[in-house]
């Protein structure tokens, strides 16, 4: 058990000690429940299909919900930060989930993300706006020139959210009044 959880994203050989620990303690029920519902998530989980976020259902609430403005898109580079700008409560467009940013360095390239979907998805619907939110350190960068140059063709607004948001900057770990301000300042590019 140890090792298994030492393979997960940020528990050390210590954090994994401790949980399996606790988990050993716990009642064998809530246990039961637990794995259960990893199963259950990993199962079930897949990508929207209009903008490719995780969601257990075909379409996500966001892209179901005729409330918000289905002509605002903003490209985010993964759910996470999708996460965040919905913590502000104040955006109410929809999304565009990237799964990754362009890296050279790492050989991840344009048609490694989900970019051929976003342009499909601008032939396929009327839309007023699209909001470059990827990160602000180089792939981030990278990635929203690359999109603005593969958008100025279609004549569609193209913005790219403000600084406020410190460079090198992981979207999902900004307070949401910096976002705020970062989504608020957002210019054409
Ligand atoms: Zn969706």
């Amino acid at each position: 058990m140890i090792e298994e959880l030492s393979r997960l994203p940020g528990i050390g050989s210590k954090s994994s000690q401790r949980l399996a620990f606790h988990i050993l303690h716990m009642p064998l029920e809530d246990v039961k429940r637990l794995s259960q519902t990893l199963i259950d998530a990993r199962e079930n989980v897949r990508f929207c299909k209009e903008c490719f976020t995780l969601t257990d259902e075909e379409t996500c609430p966001i892209c179901a919900n005729a409330k918000r403005d289905h002509r605002q898109i903003m490209v985010v580079e993964d759910s996470r930060d999708l996460a965040a700008y919905e913590k502000t409560q104040k955006y109410e467009g929809v999304y565009h989930v990237l799964h990754g940013a362009i890296s050279p360095m790492q050989g991840i390239g344009p048609q490694d993300i989900r970019l051929k979907e976003l342009m499909q998805r601008l032939q396929r619907q009327d839309v007023d706006e699209v909001i470059i939110a990827t990160n602000s350190s180089l792939e981030g960068e990278t990635t929203a020139m690359y999109i603005a140059k593969l958008l100025k063709p279609t004549g569609i607004l193209t913005t790219r959210i403000a600084s406020g948001v410190p460079v090198g900057g992981d979207l999902e770990y900004i307070d949401e009044v910096t976002l705020q301000r970062a989504f608020d300042g957002r210019t054409e590019i």
